[in-house]
Protein backbone atom coordinates (compact mmCIF):
# COMPACT_ATOMS: atom_id res chain seq x y z
CA UNK A 1 0.00 0.00 0.00
CA UNK A 2 1.33 3.48 -1.03
CA UNK A 3 0.98 6.49 0.46
CA UNK A 4 1.98 10.00 -0.59
CA UNK A 5 3.39 12.77 1.94
CA UNK A 6 4.47 16.10 1.65
CA UNK A 7 4.37 17.63 5.21
CA UNK A 8 5.35 21.39 6.56
CA UNK A 9 8.58 20.75 7.27
CA UNK A 10 11.11 18.21 6.44
CA UNK A 11 10.90 15.59 8.85
CA UNK A 12 10.70 12.49 6.02
CA UNK A 13 13.28 10.27 8.03
CA UNK A 14 11.36 10.69 11.24
CA UNK A 15 7.79 9.96 8.73
CA UNK A 16 9.44 7.10 7.55
CA UNK A 17 10.53 5.17 10.92
CA UNK A 18 6.93 5.94 12.86
CA UNK A 19 5.28 4.31 9.90
CA UNK A 20 8.21 1.40 9.41
CA UNK A 21 7.54 1.06 13.70
CA UNK A 22 3.38 0.62 13.53
CA UNK A 23 2.86 -0.37 9.69
CA UNK A 24 5.54 -1.97 7.98
CA UNK A 25 2.72 -3.02 4.81
CA UNK A 26 2.42 0.67 4.17
CA UNK A 27 5.13 2.48 1.99
CA UNK A 28 5.86 6.37 2.44
CA UNK A 29 6.44 8.04 -1.27
CA UNK A 30 7.57 11.45 -0.78
CA UNK A 31 6.19 14.43 -3.08
CA UNK A 32 7.06 15.81 -5.45
CA UNK A 33 6.43 12.43 -7.03
CA UNK A 34 7.63 11.18 -10.87
CA UNK A 35 6.17 7.66 -10.64
CA UNK A 36 3.04 6.58 -11.70
CA UNK A 37 0.16 8.23 -10.21
CA UNK A 38 -2.32 5.04 -10.21
CA UNK A 39 0.10 3.33 -7.94
CA UNK A 40 -1.25 5.70 -4.84
CA UNK A 41 -3.62 4.32 -2.30
CA UNK A 42 -3.40 7.42 0.36
CA UNK A 43 -2.31 10.76 0.16
CA UNK A 44 -1.02 12.71 3.47
CA UNK A 45 -0.86 16.33 3.06
CA UNK A 46 -0.03 20.07 4.12
CA UNK A 47 -0.75 22.97 1.61
CA UNK A 48 0.09 20.53 -1.99
CA UNK A 49 0.32 22.82 -4.95
CA UNK A 50 -3.35 23.15 -6.14
CA UNK A 51 -4.32 20.76 -9.05
CA UNK A 52 -1.57 18.39 -7.93
CA UNK A 53 -4.11 15.60 -6.29
CA UNK A 54 -6.40 15.20 -8.97
CA UNK A 55 -3.11 13.35 -10.84
CA UNK A 56 -4.17 10.66 -8.81
CA UNK A 57 -7.15 8.65 -9.53
CA UNK A 58 -6.85 5.69 -7.42
CA UNK A 59 -6.90 7.74 -4.32
CA UNK A 60 -9.06 6.24 -1.79
CA UNK A 61 -8.60 9.19 1.47
CA UNK A 62 -6.63 11.86 1.68
CA UNK A 63 -5.99 12.92 4.91
CA UNK A 64 -5.05 16.72 6.00
CA UNK A 65 -1.67 17.24 7.90
CA UNK A 66 -2.97 19.89 10.31
CA UNK A 67 -6.20 20.58 12.11
CA UNK A 68 -7.66 22.90 9.34
CA UNK A 69 -8.55 21.77 5.88
CA UNK A 70 -8.48 25.43 4.30
CA UNK A 71 -5.72 24.51 2.18
CA UNK A 72 -7.94 21.68 0.80
CA UNK A 73 -10.97 23.16 0.44
CA UNK A 74 -9.69 25.96 -1.45
CA UNK A 75 -8.26 23.47 -4.22
CA UNK A 76 -11.44 23.21 -6.35
CA UNK A 77 -9.71 20.80 -8.80
CA UNK A 78 -9.91 18.05 -5.98
CA UNK A 79 -11.11 14.74 -6.54
CA UNK A 80 -14.68 15.69 -5.18
CA UNK A 81 -15.65 11.91 -4.31
CA UNK A 82 -12.40 11.32 -2.12
CA UNK A 83 -13.29 11.70 1.30
CA UNK A 84 -10.86 13.81 3.18
CA UNK A 85 -10.09 13.37 6.75
CA UNK A 86 -9.06 15.85 9.28
CA UNK A 87 -6.13 15.38 11.43
CA UNK A 88 -7.15 14.95 15.07
CA UNK A 89 -3.94 13.73 17.22
CA UNK A 90 -3.10 14.52 21.04
CA UNK A 91 0.03 16.09 20.01
CA UNK A 92 -1.07 18.77 18.58
CA UNK A 93 -4.39 19.21 20.74
CA UNK A 94 -1.99 19.21 23.90
CA UNK A 95 0.33 21.86 21.91
CA UNK A 96 -2.52 24.41 21.18
CA UNK A 97 -4.12 24.40 24.57
CA UNK A 98 -0.71 25.28 26.15
CA UNK A 99 -0.62 28.12 23.82
CA UNK A 100 -4.57 28.96 24.43
CA UNK A 101 -4.08 28.60 28.14
CA UNK A 102 -0.99 30.45 28.27
CA UNK A 103 -2.44 33.79 25.93
CA UNK A 104 -5.66 33.94 27.92
CA UNK A 105 -3.06 34.04 31.14
CA UNK A 106 -1.18 36.41 29.10
CA UNK A 107 -4.32 39.00 29.22
CA UNK A 108 -5.56 38.23 32.20
CA UNK A 109 -2.08 38.86 33.75
CA UNK A 110 -1.44 42.08 31.58
CA UNK A 111 1.64 40.91 29.81
CA UNK A 112 1.49 43.23 27.26
CA UNK A 113 1.33 45.99 29.23
CA UNK A 114 4.01 45.05 31.30
CA UNK A 115 6.14 44.41 28.62
CA UNK A 116 5.27 47.73 27.28
CA UNK A 117 5.91 49.39 31.18
CA UNK A 118 9.43 47.81 30.94
CA UNK A 119 10.10 49.22 27.77
CA UNK A 120 9.69 52.12 28.89
CA UNK A 121 11.77 51.36 31.93
CA UNK A 122 8.01 52.23 34.18
CA UNK A 123 7.54 50.71 37.72
CA UNK A 124 3.85 50.37 37.73
CA UNK A 125 1.53 47.85 38.27
CA UNK A 126 -2.04 47.37 37.30
CA UNK A 127 -4.87 46.11 39.88
CA UNK A 128 -5.29 42.48 39.67
CA UNK A 129 -8.64 40.86 38.36
CA UNK A 130 -9.67 37.67 40.40
CA UNK A 131 -10.49 35.15 37.58
CA UNK A 132 -14.43 34.44 38.40
CA UNK A 133 -14.70 38.11 37.59
CA UNK A 134 -13.00 37.87 33.66
CA UNK A 135 -14.80 36.44 31.28
CA UNK A 136 -13.37 34.43 28.70
CA UNK A 137 -15.19 33.70 25.06
CA UNK A 138 -14.24 30.92 22.79
CA UNK A 139 -15.06 31.01 19.33
CA UNK A 140 -15.54 27.26 18.38
CA UNK A 141 -15.88 24.59 21.24
CA UNK A 142 -14.11 21.46 18.42
CA UNK A 143 -11.46 19.11 19.06
CA UNK A 144 -9.17 22.36 19.73
CA UNK A 145 -11.53 24.79 21.52
CA UNK A 146 -13.51 21.82 23.69
CA UNK A 147 -9.96 20.89 24.85
CA UNK A 148 -9.16 24.46 25.93
CA UNK A 149 -11.93 25.92 27.45
CA UNK A 150 -11.30 22.71 29.61
CA UNK A 151 -7.94 23.40 30.44
CA UNK A 152 -9.29 26.71 31.44
CA UNK A 153 -11.53 25.71 33.99
CA UNK A 154 -9.60 25.16 36.71
CA UNK A 155 -8.29 28.45 36.98
CA UNK A 156 -12.15 29.40 37.61
CA UNK A 157 -12.64 31.92 34.70
CA UNK A 158 -16.25 32.90 34.10
CA UNK A 159 -16.05 30.97 30.66
CA UNK A 160 -18.53 31.12 27.79
CA UNK A 161 -18.22 29.20 24.05
CA UNK A 162 -20.36 30.27 20.75
CA UNK A 163 -20.37 27.52 18.12
CA UNK A 164 -22.47 26.64 14.99
CA UNK A 165 -25.19 24.28 16.53
CA UNK A 166 -26.27 24.53 19.75
CA UNK A 167 -23.77 22.60 22.84
CA UNK A 168 -24.13 21.89 26.59
CA UNK A 169 -20.82 22.07 28.66
CA UNK A 170 -20.99 22.14 32.87
CA UNK A 171 -19.87 25.57 33.92
CA UNK A 172 -19.89 26.98 30.33
CA UNK A 173 -22.37 29.52 29.53
CA UNK A 174 -22.98 28.07 25.68
CA UNK A 175 -24.15 30.44 22.96
CA UNK A 176 -24.72 29.27 19.15
CA UNK A 177 -25.71 30.59 15.59
CA UNK A 178 -25.32 33.96 14.42
CA UNK A 179 -28.07 35.34 16.32
CA UNK A 180 -26.62 34.57 19.63
CA UNK A 181 -23.57 36.10 18.76
CA UNK A 182 -23.94 39.54 20.16
CA UNK A 183 -24.65 38.77 23.54
CA UNK A 184 -21.41 35.77 23.40
CA UNK A 185 -19.28 39.29 22.50
CA UNK A 186 -21.24 41.78 24.84
CA UNK A 187 -20.17 39.64 28.10
CA UNK A 188 -16.49 38.26 27.04
CA UNK A 189 -13.32 40.44 28.13
CA UNK A 190 -10.92 37.85 26.56
CA UNK A 191 -11.91 36.55 23.19
CA UNK A 192 -9.92 33.46 21.49
CA UNK A 193 -10.85 32.17 18.13
CA UNK A 194 -10.49 28.99 17.60
CA UNK A 195 -12.91 28.28 14.24
CA UNK A 196 -12.62 26.92 11.20
CA UNK A 197 -11.72 28.94 8.23
CA UNK A 198 -15.28 28.76 6.01
CA UNK A 199 -17.18 31.51 4.33
CA UNK A 200 -19.25 31.82 7.29
CA UNK A 201 -16.40 32.44 9.59
CA UNK A 202 -13.45 34.23 7.35
CA UNK A 203 -13.21 38.02 9.02
CA UNK A 204 -15.45 37.29 12.01
CA UNK A 205 -12.99 39.48 13.79
CA UNK A 206 -13.87 42.96 12.20
CA UNK A 207 -15.19 46.57 13.69
CA UNK A 208 -18.70 45.18 14.22
CA UNK A 209 -17.57 42.17 16.53
CA UNK A 210 -15.39 44.42 18.21
CA UNK A 211 -17.62 47.27 19.04
CA UNK A 212 -19.62 44.70 20.80
CA UNK A 213 -17.18 43.50 23.11
CA UNK A 214 -16.79 45.70 26.75
CA UNK A 215 -14.23 48.00 26.58
CA UNK A 216 -10.81 46.90 27.62
CA UNK A 217 -11.55 43.52 26.22
CA UNK A 218 -8.85 41.86 24.45
CA UNK A 219 -8.51 39.53 21.78
CA UNK A 220 -6.56 36.27 20.83
CA UNK A 221 -6.52 34.73 17.11
CA UNK A 222 -4.70 30.79 17.05
CA UNK A 223 -7.28 29.67 14.02
CA UNK A 224 -6.48 31.28 10.36
CA UNK A 225 -5.21 35.02 9.62
CA UNK A 226 -8.44 35.27 7.33
CA UNK A 227 -10.51 35.28 10.15
CA UNK A 228 -9.49 38.47 11.45
CA UNK A 229 -9.91 42.21 10.07
CA UNK A 230 -6.19 43.54 10.87
CA UNK A 231 -7.14 47.11 9.63
CA UNK A 232 -10.38 46.95 12.59
CA UNK A 233 -8.23 45.67 14.94
CA UNK A 234 -5.48 48.01 14.84
CA UNK A 235 -8.38 50.82 14.41
CA UNK A 236 -9.98 49.55 17.91
CA UNK A 237 -6.73 49.18 19.78
CA UNK A 238 -5.39 52.80 18.62
CA UNK A 239 -8.89 53.74 19.75
CA UNK A 240 -8.34 52.41 23.41
CA UNK A 241 -11.57 49.77 22.67
CA UNK A 242 -9.30 46.71 22.93
CA UNK A 243 -6.62 46.48 25.19
CA UNK A 244 -4.12 43.95 23.52
CA UNK A 245 -4.21 41.23 20.59
CA UNK A 246 -2.47 38.05 20.45
CA UNK A 247 -1.89 36.50 17.26
CA UNK A 248 -0.36 33.51 16.01
CA UNK A 249 -1.71 33.67 12.33
CA UNK A 250 -2.23 36.45 9.64
CA UNK A 251 -3.81 37.43 6.77
CA UNK A 252 -0.54 37.36 5.00
CA UNK A 253 1.93 35.18 6.08
CA UNK A 254 5.14 35.34 6.75
CA UNK A 255 3.63 39.04 7.96
CA UNK A 256 5.16 41.78 5.78
CA UNK A 257 7.77 43.45 6.85
CA UNK A 258 6.07 47.00 6.57
CA UNK A 259 2.97 45.86 8.34
CA UNK A 260 2.24 47.74 11.62
CA UNK A 261 1.47 45.28 13.75
CA UNK A 262 4.99 44.31 14.36
CA UNK A 263 5.80 47.57 16.05
CA UNK A 264 2.50 48.04 17.64
CA UNK A 265 2.76 48.16 21.69
CA UNK A 266 -0.62 45.83 22.46
CA UNK A 267 0.18 43.37 19.72
CA UNK A 268 2.08 39.74 20.49
CA UNK A 269 3.14 37.87 17.54
CA UNK A 270 3.94 34.76 16.69
CA UNK A 271 4.58 32.70 13.48
CA UNK A 272 1.57 30.58 12.98
CA UNK A 273 3.66 27.90 16.01
CA UNK A 274 0.72 27.75 18.22
CA UNK A 275 0.70 23.81 17.26
CA UNK A 276 2.42 21.72 15.37
CA UNK A 277 1.83 18.18 14.47
CA UNK A 278 3.86 15.18 16.21
CA UNK A 279 5.36 12.52 14.12
CA UNK A 280 4.40 9.42 15.87
CA UNK A 281 1.01 10.47 17.22
CA UNK A 282 0.01 11.46 13.78
CA UNK A 283 1.19 8.45 12.26
CA UNK A 284 -1.21 6.50 14.69
CA UNK A 285 -3.87 8.46 13.75
CA UNK A 286 -3.30 7.75 10.06
CA UNK A 287 -2.21 3.85 10.22
CA UNK A 288 -5.58 3.29 12.74
CA UNK A 289 -7.59 5.01 9.82
CA UNK A 290 -6.32 3.41 7.23
CA UNK A 291 -6.85 -0.28 9.01
CA UNK A 292 -10.19 0.16 9.76
CA UNK A 293 -11.18 1.57 6.51
CA UNK A 294 -9.20 -1.45 4.91
CA UNK A 295 -11.27 -3.74 6.67
CA UNK A 296 -14.41 -2.18 5.92
CA UNK A 297 -14.68 0.39 8.68
CA UNK A 298 -15.34 4.11 8.41
CA UNK A 299 -12.70 7.12 8.40
CA UNK A 300 -13.12 9.34 11.44
CA UNK A 301 -13.54 12.60 11.13
CA UNK A 302 -14.56 12.90 7.64
CA UNK A 303 -14.77 16.37 6.54
CA UNK A 304 -18.20 17.77 5.36
CA UNK A 305 -17.46 19.88 2.58
CA UNK A 306 -21.37 21.07 3.07
CA UNK A 307 -20.61 22.69 5.80
CA UNK A 308 -17.13 23.75 5.25
CA UNK A 309 -15.58 22.02 8.05
P1 LIG B 1 -13.40 21.55 14.80
O1 LIG B 1 -13.21 20.38 15.70
O2 LIG B 1 -13.96 21.32 13.42
O3 LIG B 1 -14.34 22.58 15.57
C1 LIG B 1 -14.88 23.69 14.97
C2 LIG B 1 -15.75 24.45 15.97
O4 LIG B 1 -16.13 25.69 15.38
C3 LIG B 1 -17.04 23.71 16.32
O5 LIG B 1 -17.37 23.90 17.68
C4 LIG B 1 -18.06 24.38 15.41
O6 LIG B 1 -19.40 24.36 15.91
C5 LIG B 1 -17.55 25.81 15.40
N1 LIG B 1 -18.02 26.54 14.22
C6 LIG B 1 -17.80 26.24 12.91
N2 LIG B 1 -18.42 27.14 12.11
C7 LIG B 1 -19.05 28.01 12.94
C8 LIG B 1 -19.87 29.16 12.73
N3 LIG B 1 -20.17 29.58 11.50
N4 LIG B 1 -20.37 29.81 13.80
C9 LIG B 1 -20.09 29.38 15.06
N5 LIG B 1 -19.30 28.30 15.33
C10 LIG B 1 -18.80 27.63 14.29
O7 LIG B 1 -12.01 22.33 14.59
P2 LIG B 1 -10.68 22.23 15.48
O8 LIG B 1 -9.97 20.94 15.26
O9 LIG B 1 -11.02 22.59 16.88
O10 LIG B 1 -9.75 23.35 14.79
C11 LIG B 1 -10.11 24.74 14.75
C12 LIG B 1 -9.16 25.52 13.87
O11 LIG B 1 -7.89 25.75 14.53
C13 LIG B 1 -8.69 24.81 12.59
O12 LIG B 1 -9.68 24.84 11.59
C14 LIG B 1 -7.47 25.62 12.21
O13 LIG B 1 -7.85 26.69 11.40
C15 LIG B 1 -6.95 26.14 13.54
N6 LIG B 1 -5.59 25.61 13.87
C16 LIG B 1 -4.56 26.50 14.03
C17 LIG B 1 -3.28 26.03 14.36
C18 LIG B 1 -2.12 26.97 14.63
O14 LIG B 1 -0.98 26.53 14.78
N7 LIG B 1 -2.36 28.28 14.73
C19 LIG B 1 -3.05 24.64 14.54
C20 LIG B 1 -4.13 23.78 14.36
C21 LIG B 1 -5.40 24.29 14.03
P3 LIG B 1 -20.21 22.97 16.12
O15 LIG B 1 -19.62 22.37 17.38
O16 LIG B 1 -21.61 23.38 16.28
O17 LIG B 1 -19.93 22.13 14.89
Amino acid sequence: MKILIKSDFDRGDDWRKAFADRAPEMTLIDWPYQGDPAAIDYAAVWKMPHGELARFDNLKAIFSLGAGIDHLANDLSRPPQVPVVRLVEPGLTAGMTEFAVMSVLQHHRFMLAYREFRRQRQWRDILQVAPKDRRVGVMGLGILGGDAIDKLRPFGFDLAGWTASPKKMTGVRCYHGDAQLPDFLKATDILLCLLPLTPATRQILNKETFALLPPGAAVINLARGEHLNEKDLLAALDSGHLSGAILDVFEQEPLPGDSPLWDHPKVSITPHIASMLMVDTTTDFIVENIRRFESGGALDPVVDFSRGY
